[in-house]
């Protein structure tokens, strides 16, 4: 293939060149586009390229050009727009990522945009002013492309030095439709579409500058459920509903509109001071209202609404930029962990600190594991009695080159938002097979070891293929792993996560359910699933156990050891935890009391040191 041969800078320079060329001869960027893409699509070897713009304020995605190599056909003005709710999950994970997203096939990927004979696509995003307004998807049918990292920047850099210019130059198209979009009401609720909205608010603020205003972003929480469980027309009664009770329930509405799916975001005016709490109240009011109203729709109780406000002016926030703030807010009253309940959080700098770091520690990744600032860390399991170790458990450490360390609680939910723990968690299990292979190799005594396992590992099987190419590299016998999953991962009823969970049962490889007790626990649904060990929360290893406590510890002990489990608690710091777990017959503790996470060869003395003892 010729164009394998070309070495990126001789790629960059050859289209920039042609591009330059384009501009010149070609009066309609249109066309111009149109004719990029078919060179494009030569140099970079692809089947494929689609450019797909934001639209309406970015809350849509509308593939606008498409060349493929197959028919050699291009395609302008395709009519496929994307407004799910997986849009803003998928950005989400995007903006994350460095700069651009990788997808293969068999890979999760949130938004519905992939064909099924899609092997390989990546998408370069293309910025304006700081601000994405499009992509350009490169995608391979035939095989599973690796692109490197030089060829990934020429692709960066020739994008957005193209249509950065060609879209400006672009006349404004004429379509009547864009003209028509934005005078039409959202067709379902009738509500006025997000720019009308914006103009209403903008307005209302610059007439009355004595009133404070209060952005409010709120969903329906379970909302795809209510649709699965109920059919579509039911979803959109509930947000029918949901318009009209912020209608008639909200005192000085400014405006209100359907942001897209179910998220609906609305304005209000209230009098100066008014502050969070007052806000609160108003949002409480309309989301009982509409909990009362949706009571006649279906008796669900599943039901509850998601509120985050910001106040515009607050830190200084555009009404954009509240909007945004608002809808950080709602998001954080998703994350908070009630059920059937209705939330509402208010905006606060926390939220666009902690967006800031996320994004840093994300961004430091690769550097780190380059670095080897990752280090895995051992916590020994013990036997209650006589503190004999029967196993550990392996942790994550990240230290910095200045000594400082970042602590997994931090990191691991960043991690997690991009995808960026695969790569740490697969880097854990390399050392902890290492390690295993490395004692039994010299002949010495081992245990058990347990991993975590991320639920983003559980979306595709990319998990189960990596251990088994570990336990091929290795060569262990299977008793000296555990990997530990939390009880949601189990109850959630991924496909993937039933696959997975038997392929280790097919195994023998040993499955401890972590966490046990922190969240929405059941018993009786861990028994149908290939479970072998519960380990108890350290919820439950409050500085004094009450007797009720006590009473639920031991209750749970029993029917886990009566379905046959073995049980193990962790977060164990305290002698008289200890005496009432070995009276509660709970055999095995992890915690404190014995040992903190240390270093592999620490522990490793310790096992040396038990064997001598
Ligand atoms: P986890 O899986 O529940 O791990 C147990 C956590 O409890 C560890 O925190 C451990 O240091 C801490 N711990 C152990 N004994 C005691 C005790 O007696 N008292 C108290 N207060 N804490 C105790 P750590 O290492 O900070 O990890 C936090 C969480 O981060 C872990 O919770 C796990 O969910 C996640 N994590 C850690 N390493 C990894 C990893 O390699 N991969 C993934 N996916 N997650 C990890
Ligand atoms: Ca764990
Ligand atoms: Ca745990």
């Amino acid at each position: 293939m010729e164009q394998l041969v070309k070495n990126d800078r001789q790629m960059i320079t050859e289209l920039t060149a042609f591009a330059d060329e384009l501009m010149v001869r070609e009066k309609d960027m249109e066309k111009a586009i149109d004719e990029f893409l078919v060179k494009m699509g030569a140099l970079f070897d692809v089947d494929s390229i689609v450019i797909k713009e934001k639209v309406e304020n970015g809350a849509a995605v509308k593939c606008t050009y498409q060349w493929s190599r197959r028919s050699d056909t291009l395609l302008r003005g395709l009519e496929r727009r994307f407004v799910d709710k997986a849009l803003e999950e998928w950005e989400e994970r995007y903006q994350n990522s460095e700069g651009f997203y990788l997808y293969y096939k068999g890979e999760e990927c949130p938004i519905v945009i992939i064909d099924k004979q899609v092997e390989s696509l990546i998408q370069i995003p293309i910025y304006k002013r700081n601000e994405k307004i499009a992509f350009v998807e490169f995608v391979d049918m035939h095989e599973r492309r690796i692109w490197k990292k030089d060829e990934i920047e020429a692709m960066k850099s020739i994008c957005s030095y193209m249509f950065e210019q060609m879209f400006s130059k672009r006349r404004p198209r004429k379509d009547s439709e864009i003209l028509r979009k934005r005078l039409d009401r959202d067709k379902l609720t009738k509500l006025p579409n997000i720019d009308r909205f914006l103009s209403r608010v903008n307005k209302s603020i610059a007439v009355d500058r004595e009133s404070d205003y209060c952005i409010i972003s709120s969903d329906v929480a379970n909302f795809k459920y209510i649709n699965e469980k109920y059919g579509y027309n039911t979803g959109d009664i509930v947000l029918k509903r949901l318009a009209s009770t912020i209608y008639l329930q909200i005192k000085n509405l400014i405006s209100c509109c359907r942001e897209y799916s179910d998220i609906f975001l609305f304005a209000v005016k209230v009098p100066k001071g008014t502050g969070n709490d007052g806000i609160k109240s108003i949002i409480e009011k309309c989301n009982r209202a509409f909990l009362d109203e949706i009571k006649s729709v279906t008796e669900d109780t599943n039901i509850a609404i998601n509120s985050g406000f910001a106040f515009v002016g607050d830190y200084d926030l555009t009404v954009e930029e509240a909007i945004t703030g608002a809808t950080a807010a709602r998001k954080a009253a998703k994350e908070m962990t009630i059920f059937n309940a209705n939330r509402c959080f208010a905006y606060d700098a926390k939220m666009l600190a902690n967006k800031a770091r996320t994004n840093e520690l994300i961004a430091s990744c690769d550097r780190a594991i380059e670095n080897n600032e990752f280090l895995v860390y051992l916590q020994p399991k013990v036997l209650c009695r006589t503190y004999e170790i029967v196993g550990a458990e392996a942790l994550i450490r990240w230290q910095k080159p200045d000594g400082s360390f970042v602590y997994p609680d931090e990191f691991i939910p960043a991690f997690e938002s991009n995808g960026c723990i695969r790569k740490t968690d697969y880097y854990v299990y390399d050392k902890v097979f290492a390690f295993i292979k490395d004692r039994l190799d010299k002949g010495l005594f081992c245990v058990p070891i347990s991993m975590n396992v991320s639920k983003i590992h559980l979306f595709n099987n990319s998990f189960v293929e990596y251990v088994d190419f570990l336990l091929k590299k290795y060569k262990i016998p299977v008793e000296y792993i555990e990997f530990e999953l939390t009880e949601s991962i189990c109850l959630e009823g991924l496909p993937s996560a039933t696959y997975t969970m038997q392929w280790l049962r097919q195994m023998n490889i040993k499955i401890s359910i972590d966490d046990f007790g922190s969240g929405y626990s059941s018993l009786e649904v861990l028994t149908r699933l290939p479970i072998s060990i519960l380990k108890l929360d350290k919820v439950f290893m409050k500085d004094e156990l009450s007797s009720n406590d006590k009473i639920i510890i031991s209750s749970i002990v029993e029917m886990a050891r009566l379905l046959g489990l073995d049980v193990i608690c962790e977060g164990v710091e305290e002698d008289a935890q200890r005496i009432f777990l070995i009276e509660a017959c709970c055999e095995k503790l992890q915690g404190y009391i014995y040992s903190k996470p240390i270093t592999m060869e620490e522990f490793s003395r310790k096992l040396e040191n038990e064997k001598h003892a």
